[in-house]
């Protein structure tokens, strides 16, 4: 069999912020599941990727933030290879658009364009601040709604009205950053002429076999191509390479993709064969898969196509394009701003990535969006990966070490029931195949745990554990377990694109030596083990995931979000809590605590026993006899054993604590 040469990318993640759990699910986990699995069927792979590190949203948020734009790319390329180490991603490269070559890259294309006859440079008013002498981008802009005078409306729609129009539509126009007056001043931009590629991209694309709605989608993008402004005024991005063009760079969109070339370059230069990446971008023989979130489809269908149609130079076009739906927090989108995300490092201490790996393998948006939730996550630990993965892997090399000298049994004479397990193993085996071959992780999961589950059921049908008792039936029961663990080595191999580290766990447990990803695909599926292997004493592989973890985590995503959703109070939350005004009776120390007082208070019609934490800064002397303010209506709570029926109000400032009181009012007296 021939190798295939395939060159795989997952769309460059934006250098503007932390990665989260959806991004991973669309454009990422299947990646590298793919890339994987592709590896372990001997063919020639390559898998790159990169941060995608220009733009205006970058500037602006650096400005924001009081970093520079190249410490801000810093910080989040940091942050997202790291979270990407973390899910044991097993790029063979992962690069940064700010690379050593990119710019080069970028600016022959360009040259490319333009001499083929697909760049038109047009002149535009666009807005201009005489201060600082220089042209803004919509995103920097801020002035007067055109429709409904709203005076703070932003740069390319209104958030009091919601009219979308061109930063230039504005009344009033200022910048965004420093408030400076805004002028209308002619400048020149450069446009591609995306029409030009019509028909070329049309039949193109009837070429593929890709998803119909993909089709369907990208078929009507074309037939409504336009030129498309390519520049921006900036001094952030790749510069425009003609003379005369100071502060105008390359629109993102434009340079991005081209990412995918300078990190195979990069990489090429890291193993030390600098021509390498022609073998990949520049041979019609390589296969070119690009994974993408479904919205990057019509900048990976159509317009980096269009580039490279453009091209003096044969490049690669794509040939698959798996895209993703979108993958959700709980029915919500994940969102740090709001709120509404998990906590990585948190997660990370308390969870292993094979675990969120399968959980969101399991749980694909490969055909709708899906969304994680900590109810199917604890579901799928404990019922898929503990219950039948686990439980499978322990009994079976359990059994092994006390009935077969802890050594791979020898198979002789299998009886019916345990060929036809073999075999159905077998099948399951080749589906999976196919299944990676397909980009469908959901249903490749759902068969790792069919192959557990088969081991387990034939396991209690054949009940070795009775066998073992009886010496006339140890041929049966050493065929068993040899059966199940070639069961185990199967699920290793199966499973290994998506939970590698526990695959590799399972391989060396069934006594195997050699790394898991040396294995081929081809040779597990078809070789038995070797009777009279070793069996190393097994270990646990995963852990229980408790219902009050759960319960825990469900409280804080919700708190996150609720404090972030609501920083206002209203009115009737106000009023249904009742202050009133208390004398202090008598404060005694809470023992075993150091700031603690149990105070008795008289409300006016009742006594009640308030524990509270000023001990440090009052003495007993100092605060009985004060009229302090109290929240009568507070849930009791027990603090050291003793039911607090209250709470008393308190300022602070850094170590200065005081209690709130008044002079002259009696006891119970409402405050509001
Ligand atoms: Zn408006």
């Amino acid at each position: 069999m021939k190798r295939k040469k395939i060159l795989i990318t997952s769309a460059l993640p934006y250098a503007n912020g932390p990665l989260h759990f959806g991004h991973i699910a669309g454009a990422y986990l299947p990646g590298d599941c793919y890339a994987r699995y592709e590896r372990l069927k001997e063919n020639e792979v390559l898998y790159v990727c990169g941060s995608d590190e220009y733009g205006i949203a970058i500037t602006l948020s650096a400005e924001m933030a009081g970093r520079t734009p190249q410490q801000h790319v810093d910080l989040f390329h940091k942050m997202n290879k790291d979270f990407f180490d973390h899910l044991n991603f097993s790029f063979d490269h992962y690069s940064r658009t700010t690379c050593k070559g990119h710019k080069e890259l970028v600016q022959q294309f360009f040259n490319d364009l333009l001499q083929n006859g697909y760049i038109e440079e047009k002149i535009t008013d666009q807005l201009y601040s005489p201060k600082d002498d220089k042209f803004l981008a919509d995103r920097y802009v801020t002035g007067t709604c055109p429709q409904c005078s709203y005076d703070k409306a932003r740069g390319d729609e209104c958030q009091n009205c919601g009219a979308s129009y061109e930063a230039t539509d504005l009344k009033n126009p200022r910048s965004k950053i420093t408030g400076a007056p805004l002028i209308l001043k002619p400048t020149k931009h450069w446009f591609l002429l995306l029409e030009k590629f019509r028909e070329k991209l049309l039949e193109w694309l009837d070429s593929k076999d890709w998803k119909p709605n993909v089709v369907k989608f990208v078929k009507n993008y074309i037939e409504e191509l336009k030129p498309r402004c390519i520049t921006r005024d900036s001094y952030w991005g790749v510069p425009l390479p003609l003379p005369g063009t100071e502060g105008k760079v390359f629109y993102v969109w434009f340079d991005a993709p081209i990412g995918y070339l300078s990190a195979t370059k990069e990489w090429a230069e890291k193993i030390g064969e600098p021509e390498r990446w022609k073998d990949y971008w520049c041979d019609p023989d390589t296969k070119l898969v690009e994974f993408v979130g479904k919205d990057n489809v019509p900048f990976h269908a159509v317009f980096f196509p269009a580039m490279i149609m453009g091209q003096k130079q044969f490049y690669k076009l794509v040939d698959e394009l798996p895209a993703n739906e979108f993958y959700n927090l709980e029915g919500r989108q994940f969102s740090k701003s709001d709120g509404w995300y998990i906590d990585l490092e948190d997660f990370f201490k308390k969870y292993t990535s094979d675990q969120i790996r399968y959980a969101i393998a399991a749980n694909a948006p490969e055909t709708s969006d899906s969304e994680f939730s900590w109810k199917d996550f604890q579901n799928r630990c404990n019922s898929d990966l503990l219950g039948k993965y686990g439980n499978l892997v322990n009994r079976t090399l359990i059994f092994a070490a006390k009935h077969c000298d802890g050594k791979i049994p020898e198979m002789k004479d299998l009886e019916e029931v345990d060929r036809t397990f073999l075999n159905e193993i077998r099948g399951l085996i080749g589906q999976a195949s196919k299944c990676y071959e397909e980009f469908k992780i959901r249903r490749a999961s759902q068969i790792v745990m069919e192959i557990a589950q088969k081991g387990n059921v034939y396991f209690d049908a054949k009940k070795p554990w009775v066998s073992a008792k009886d010496p006339s039936l140890h041929r049966s029961m050493a065929n068993t377990i040899a059966c199940c663990l070639e069961c185990l080595k199967a699920l290793a191999l199966v499973s290994f694109p998506i939970i590698p580290g526990t695959a590799e766990k399972v391989w060396h447990m069934i006594g195997q030596k050699k790394p898991f990803s040396q294995n081929r695909w081809n040779d597990l599926e078809e070789k038995n083990l070797l009777p009279g292997t070793q069996l190393p004493t097994p270990e646990v592989l995963f852990r229980k995931v408790e219902d009050e973890e759960i319960v825990l985590e469900s409280q804080k995503l919700r708190s996150l979000s609720q404090n972030k959703q609501d920083p206002l109070a209203t009115i009737q939350e106000f009023q249904k809590l009742d202050f009133r005004v208390g004398k202090v009776l008598s404060a005694e120390p809470v023992p075993k605590s150091d700031n603690l007082f149990k105070l008795s208070i008289d409300l006016g019609s009742e006594k009640r026993t308030i524990v509270s934490g000023i001990r440090r800064h009052y003495s007993a002397e100092q605060i009985i006899g004060k009229n302090v303010i109290v929240i009568a209506n507070l849930a009791p709570a027990k603090i050291m054993g003793v039911e607090s029926q209250g709470m008393l109000l308190a300022g602070k400032n850094g170590d200065t604590l005081e209690v709130l009181s008044v002079d002259t009012l009696p006891p119970g007296s409402k405050v509001s």
